[in-house]
């Protein structure tokens, strides 16, 4: 594995940076924001490291396919399965609240955050680098 070399000066600066420019702009957040790397985060970080850190417990496994309580509208009966999850693909569906999507967006869903805050404070919970792509 590759880690992606941060100074770590910089990145905290870049973070300053982006809260200074995400309540000065009303332009599209992905873009006014400095450069997370979410295909690196996409690719390191695995659907599974994300179920754990949820605490997800599987009510039903086929292969790689899970099935369980909804950690995004936080379903409770433990019988419940709603909720299923391809590793394989390592995307996730609720048949009840629909949500949907990657690892990410998973976090992001049940965190309650934008995909930008998503990413960094899963970095920060698996106690990685975040993967600021340079283009200052
Ligand atoms: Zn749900």
């Amino acid at each position: 594995m590759e880690l992606v070399k941060t100074e770590p000066l910089k990145t905290e600066y870049r973070c300053l940076f982006s809260l200074y420019q995400e309540t000065g702009s009303a332009g599209p957040r992905e873009r006014i924001m400095p450069g997370v790397d979410f295909n690196v985060l996409r690719t390191e970080i695995t659907m599974e490291q994300v179920l754990n850190q949820l605490g997800f417990q599987p009510t039903s496994r086929s292969g790689n396919q899970l099935h369980g309580p909804c950690p995004v509208h936080g379903s409770t009966s433990s019988g419940t399965r709603t909720f299923s999850v391809n590793l394989d693909s390592g995307r996730y569906y609720c048949h009840k609240c629909q949500s949907h999507g990657n690892q990410l967006e998973l976090w992001a869903a049940v965190n309650k955050l934008s995909m930008y805050e998503a990413a960094i404070d899963l970095c920060r919970v698996l106690g990685r680098e975040v993967p600021w792509i340079g283009r200052w």
